[in-house]
């Protein structure tokens, strides 16, 4: 059971912003590492102490903390409490904290006394967000694909040299005497700002960081049966950060679904619309559709009827998880034709009343409906 954070700092859960401050500051300077060596307990309490903190300082926190206690913070809806603070995060706290008290420094820049590590921070470089044009066959076959993107690279000419403020750690600590005693408070370094290195030389053509726009071919390998909207991450081809140490960002991809002239995409299934004569629908016929998947070879029954839906199993979209093949369905649209020769009107009239072109709906011919229940069952 996780301990109320009002109690941790001793407080009514009526506590002012000041007060609040005031509690933590006291328990900090108890339970210091520098304070208390190699006491495992204390150094329990002093984090313990900072996670109280960092939720009742910050109005937001505090307010769903006092609604929803430790749940507030838990789980993929939370949004993070103090469960992750380190040492490193609880000592760039207290600039906030004793600065305003204690004044400026009086005893300089000190070593580290405290065991905690001393390596300055890898910087990462931003994502790079591109947009990827796919077309059907694309989706249906998936594999590889270049794309051209303009990523930040440091600039020829570029160089960095240990920061002299921190001499590369990344950070500085001060001593200060306070009442309590002498305290040695750690920060972020002022001047490289964590990065332990500054810019020494700016090759031709860079940004104030030294880095330049340089153009570069990615080979991405595209799953089959994405969607529209669908992001892939590709780590280490964004951006990277300046200096000598740090890591690349990650290349996002978005796919951008280009509409296939001929098929209707439906999930997983692709629509056809086949337009077929009169005398093909009466007749019987055979068709070739050029698919995604190839040529299809359609055999067309006689007495063909407009609106019949035909339906190609596993010549549709694969699923994206699965890989399971959708349908292509068919839809059989019969041509009346528009202008004819007086013969063949002469043809049609003679038949105008014959029972052999009456609408005779059977069973077998559904409705609209039926055949889209059909479809989904
Ligand atoms: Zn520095």
């Amino acid at each position: 059971m996780k301990k109320d954070y009002y109690e941790i700092l001793g407080i009514s859960r009526n506590a002012t912003a000041a007060e609040i401050k005031k509690a933590y500051r006291k328990k900090a300077i108890q339970y210091h590492p520098d304070r208390n060596p190699g006491d495992a307990e204390a150094e329990a309490k002093f984090k313990e102490a900072a996670e109280a903190y960092e939720i009742l300082s910050d109005p937001d926190k505090k307010a769903r903390y006092d609604q929803f206690g430790h749940n507030a913070f838990e789980g993929p809806g939370g949004f993070g409490g103090g469960h992750h603070m380190n040492m490193e995060d609880i000592f760039s706290q207290f600039g906030d904290i004793f600065g305003d008290i204690f004044g400026g420094s009086s005893g300089g820049f000190g070593g580290f006394s405290s065991g905690r590590s001393s390596r300055a921070a890898r910087v990462r470089g931003s994502d790079l967000r591109v947009k990827l044009k796919i077309n059907l066959e694309d989706i249906i076959k998936g594999g590889k694909k270049k794309i051209k993107i303009k990523r930040l690279v440091k600039a020829p000419g570029t160089q960095y040299s240990t920061c002299h403020q921190c001499g590369g750690s990344g950070r500085v600590s001060r001593i200060t005497n306070t009442i309590f005693g002498r305290m040695q408070t750690t920060g972020t370094c002022p001047v490289c700002h964590g990065t332990g290195q500054v810019l020494e030389r700016r090759g031709e053509g860079s940004d104030a960081n030294g880095m330049i726009k340089k153009e570069d071919i990615i080979e991405i390998n595209l799953p089959k049966g994405v969607r529209n909207g669908v992001q892939l991450r590709v780590g280490g081809k964004g951006n990277e950060a300046p200096g000598t140490n740090g890591i690349p960002g990650d290349l996002i991809v978005q796919l951008k679904e280009v509409p296939d002239p001929k098929f209707k995409r439906e999930g997983n299934n692709l629509h056809y619309e086949m337009y077929v004569s009169m005398p093909e629908a009466v007749l019987g016929t055979e068709k070739i559709i050029e698919t995604p998947h190839g040529k299809i070879k359609l055999k067309l029954e006689e007495g063909l009827q407009s609106g019949k839906i035909l339906r190609l199993k596993n010549k549709g979209v694969p699923d994206m998880n699965t890989h399971q093949l959708g349908d292509l369905l068919v839809n059989v649209n019969v041509w009346t034709p528009k202008k004819l020769t007086s013969e063949q009107k002469e043809f049609f009239k003679k038949n105008f009343n014959h029972p052999n072109f009456q609408p005779a709906p059977s069973k077998a011919e559904k409705s609209f409906f039926e055949k889209i229940q059909d479809l989904f069952s």
